[in-house]
């Protein structure tokens, strides 16, 4: 039986009785998942040791991968980091409410439940509606990471919610699909340099424009073990499907033909194939369930539909898929990001190969 209430939010215009209950919830600390412009939060009340403890157990959580805090006023920052530096206040001016969370030394006021243990705390300020009168109904501190099992793709959807989540917390509130579909672009302010830990919506060059020099996490660069990435959770596997996937890369005509020879070894073996492609591309593979993204020129809608997709290949039962790569121009770095997550850095690498 379903535990979670399930209730549906107009974004624009919350109905304030239903915002006020899920408040009461997350106050009283239970856990509320809800929409923001990014993907749908596991929401707990962020200074309530018990409630983080609570968010872990539901998704099944390594308990070291820290938790990001959302607030809903610039004032409400001030009660549970040390300091502001220069650079953070003026990247946030520009990109709060939005997709961007900044990474603070934390005062002794916010767990160490919710942080994974360290000094520090990652926060955002979300612009989505239904976020906001929801951090403000729950007295303005909500850890919430995104709203999925551990590992599973991240939902953009409440359903995707219901699927992994229902049975484990206590309300799920649906408006809708979310708009961008990845998670935030994350920036540490806690060392002598900003470093951006994850990419996101807004890119490095977008975050340079704003406050100049910038470094990006070696991790993100390059893909060795060896070295560790400062966010937490940016070392674990994630996002991938149960089919074996694999991303092609090189020119567009040779990863086509590539990609229709593997399609036609795998179906020789019975296997059931997926191709994940553009717009542009989806008319040239035959022999497998072919699934477009969206397209090249569209780069939003890429990004938006990529969860649901990877979702979507688990509910076919897909064994094998092959993707194109997505180096689009602006938010392709973090759809890239999270692509190569899902294969598990699997690349078949054709402009290297020659
Ligand atoms: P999610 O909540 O699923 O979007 O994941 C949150 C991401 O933020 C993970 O990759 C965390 O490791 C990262 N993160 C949260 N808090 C911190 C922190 N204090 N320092 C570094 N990374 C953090
Ligand atoms: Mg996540």
């Amino acid at each position: 039986m379903m535990r979670a209430k399930i209730v549906c939010l107009d974004r624009n215009d919350p109905d304030e009785e239903q915002i006020k209950e899920a408040g009461e919830i997350i106050l009283k600390g239970g856990l509320v998942a809800f929409p923001t412009e990014t993907v749908y939060g596991l929401g707990g009340n962020a200074l309530d040791p018990e409630a983080s403890n609570k968010i872990y157990t539901a998704k099944g959580r390594p308990s070291d991968n820290p938790l990001i805090v959302h607030i809903a006023s610039w004032e409400d920052l001030d009660k549970i980091v040390k300091e502001i530096p220069k650079k953070a206040h003026i990247l946030g001016e520009k990109c709060w409410p939005g997709p961007l969370t900044m990474i603070f030394n934390k005062k002794d006021i916010v767990p160490k439940e919710t942080t994974g243990g360290l000094d520090t705390v990652a926060v955002r300020f979300p612009s989505h509606p239904v976020a906001r009168k929801l951090i403000l109904a729950s007295g303005g501190y909500i850890a919430a990471p995104s709203a999925n099992i551990s590992g599973r793709p991240s939902p953009t959807k409440a359903e995707h919610v219901i699927e992994d989540l229902a049975n484990r917390i206590d309300m799920i509130i649906d408006s809708g699909e979310t708009d961008i579909g990845l998670e935030s672009t994350i920036v540490d302010f806690t060392s002598e340099n900003p470093v951006i830990l994850r990419p996101g919506f807004y890119s490095e060059e977008d975050i340079r424009e704003i406050i100049g020099d910038i470094e990006v996490d070696r991790a993100l660069i390059k893909n060795d073990s060896r070295v560790k990435p400062k966010a937490p959770g940016m070392k674990y596997r994630h996002y991938a499907p149960k089919g074996d996937l694999t991303v092609v890369e090189g020119e567009r005509g040779e990863v086509i033909d590539e990609i229709n020879r593997l399609i036609k070894e795998h179906s020789k073996q019975g296997q059931k194939t997926a191709v994940l492609c553009s717009d542009e591309t989806k008319d040239r593979y035959m022999g497998a369930e072919v699934i477009s993204l969206g397209s090249l020129l569209k780069e939003d809608e890429i990004a938006h539909h990529l969860f649901d997709v990877l979702r979507t290949l688990d509910s076919r039962k897909v064994e094998v898929i092959y993707s194109e790569a997505f180096y689009t121009q602006k938010i392709g770095e973090a759809i890239m990001n999270r692509l190569l997550k899902a294969a598990g850095h699997k690349v078949i690498d054709l402009k290297n190969k020659r």
